[in-house]
């Protein structure tokens, strides 16, 4: 089983995702996490992209479609990944079908988290004292929600058409929300 979790920067995808790799064997693929990790570790890329990801903006399309197809070929992973940040507009909507095809996989279910730009401002603030990301803070995390929104409406009609998609509400406890997709998993399950 694949699985995509969509929602704004804050909405608790990060979390939820966690619930899920715990709940259901499956691995977490943050292209945030990746890209953060690049800049960590100070690589050739990290530099490339820190200011791009420090600023609220997306960094392109080839160096996030790179990074997820090394997942989708690994036979490790076959058929046990969340995307988590990806996609994050049409062109990669697209290219994930192209690789899922390329390696024999599928989506099973888009979960999309709904959550308010004001709840998304106070567990980002809330976040930052956590996590002391650069990309956390008031102005940056509006940008990063506003991008977000400005991109990912193709995306879900993407998922919609295909009947994949399942809103959730985001704006709900940490434990209701994971309830829900628990549920909405099983379900697929049969
Ligand atoms: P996230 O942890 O998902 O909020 O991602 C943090 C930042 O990483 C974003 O604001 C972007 O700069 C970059 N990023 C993550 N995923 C993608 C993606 N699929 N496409 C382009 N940029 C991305």
């Amino acid at each position: 089983m694949n699985i995509i979790i969509f929602g704004p920067p804050g909405a608790g995808k990060g979390t939820q995702s966690k619930y899920i790799v715990e709940n259901f064997n499956l691995h977490q693929l943050s292209t945030g996490e990746l890209l953060r990790r690049e800049i960590t570790n100070n690589t050739k890329l990290g530099k490339e992209i820190s200011s791009i990801i420090n600023g609220g903006s997306l960094v392109s399309d080839d160096i996030v479609g790179n990074l997820i197809e090394k997942y989708l070929s690994d036979k490790t992973y076959k058929s046990r990944l969340i995307f988590d940040g990806y996609p994050r507009n049409l062109i990669q909507a697209k290219n994930l079908d192209y690789l899922l095809n390329k390696y024999d996989q599928k989506i099973d279910i888009a979960l999309k988290l709904s959550v308010s730009l004001n709840t998304i401002k106070k567990r980002i603030s809330d976040r930052k004292s956590l996590e002391n990301r650069k990309d956390d803070n008031a102005d940056i995390a509006i940008k990063r929600f506003k991008t977000y929104e400005n991109n990912i409406k193709p995306v879900i009609d993407f998922y919609k058409q295909t009947n994949l998609l399942k809103v959730v509400n985001g704006e709900t406890s940490i434990s209701e929300i994971s309830a829900e997709i628990s549920a909405l998993i099983k379900g697929i399950k049969g």
